[in-house]
């Protein structure tokens, strides 16, 4: 039986490093502000901003929620972030996903500041992460809180087997960077992927990082034994229960440690985003922190 990876208390160290952060900030008379800017008012999206409002609050970043109605115009949210690119107490800008169809998410990404692009989407920031630049740059927070994780469960990486599936922006390509930043040997699958090839590909990986909102897409069958499954999906079933994309009973049979979906990766996200928000704090002031 798998060990089960535990986000929640993982994500709860993290946090208490982040509040001593911010405490040597606070010393120093700075206090570090995320902006959240919601669009529109999709239910799940209300939830995750009052989440890392409150998630926040806790550690002793100071953040707050710009909200637009759905019928916003991109031209007014750009005004709105070109405005808090220029305010000294904005250390952390973020625009929730999904935006409504009026918006171009590239362009909103492209036009926060590359030092207060919390979620490391800025085209600068993503051409550092794959040019592997030395020097401090926000990367994005799902894969980096998974790379957080692999470190605390003692995972080595360097010369490994890792298949990372799906290749999003938010989550599989930042994600494929870290790990051969880390002198991993890792394989990004999406949906082109042949479904033999995949289980092929999973059969041989040593680590299998699935992020596809595909339910039971990874089975305990397809994976190598004594493997690590880090399962990023979160898929609402018809009875309300949430799931991940791997079949967490038949996987945690054949792994040798498994994330839960809740309590996995997605309490590392927020924790994450709160680390970098603090961190982008330090670089603005030119403040060094202990980790
Ligand atoms: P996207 O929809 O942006 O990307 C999904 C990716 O999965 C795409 O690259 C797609 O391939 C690939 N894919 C889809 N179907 C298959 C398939 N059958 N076989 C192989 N690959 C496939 O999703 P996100 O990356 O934003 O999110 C993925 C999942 O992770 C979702 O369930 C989301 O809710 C969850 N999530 C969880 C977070 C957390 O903190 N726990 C944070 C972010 C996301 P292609 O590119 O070819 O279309």
């Amino acid at each position: 039986m798998a060990k089960i990876i535990d986000g929640k208390a993982i994500a709860k160290k993290l946090r208490a490093v982040v509040k001593a952060q911010t405490e040597q900030l606070k010393q120093k008379g700075v206090i570090p502000g995320l902006v959240v800017i919601l669009i529109g008012n999709d239910p799940a999206s209300e939830i995750y901003v009052r989440n890392k409002e409150r998630a926040a609050e806790k550690v002793g970043v100071n953040a707050r929620t710009i909200k637009y109605p759905a019928s916003a115009t991109e031209a007014e949210v750009l005004a709105k972030i070109e405005a808090l690119n220029q305010d000294e107490q904005v250390d952390a800008i973020l625009v929730q996903s999904p935006m409504p169809a009026q918006f171009n998410s590239e362009v909103i990404q492209a036009a926060i500041s590359p030092a207060k692009d919390v979620d490391g989407f800025h085209p600068l920031n993503i051409g550092k992460l794959f040019a592997n630049r030395s020097g401090y740059y926000p990367v994005a927070n799902t894969p980096r809180g998974i790379m957080t994780m692999l470190k605390h469960e003692g995972v080595a990486l360097a010369g490994k087997n890792i298949l990372v599936v799906g290749r999003s922006i938010l989550v599989g390509r930042p994600m494929f960077a870290l790990l051969e930043r880390a002198n991993a040997t890792v394989t990004l699958a999406h949906r082109y992927t042949p479904i033999d090839t995949l289980k092929l590909l999973a059969q041989q990986a040593d680590v299998v990082i699935v992020a596809t909102g595909v339910v039971n897409l990874i089975q305990g069958s397809d994976l190598k034994a004594g493997a690590v499954v880090i399962d990023v999906g979160i898929n609402r079933l018809a009875d309300g229960k949430l799931v991940g994309d791997v079949d967490f009973s038949s996987a945690s049979q054949v792994a040798s440690a498994i994330t839960p979906v809740p309590g996995g990766v997605g309490p590392m996200t927020i924790a994450t985003l709160l680390q970098t928000t603090v961190e982008l704090a330090g670089q603005h002031h030119d403040i060094e922190m202990e980790q």
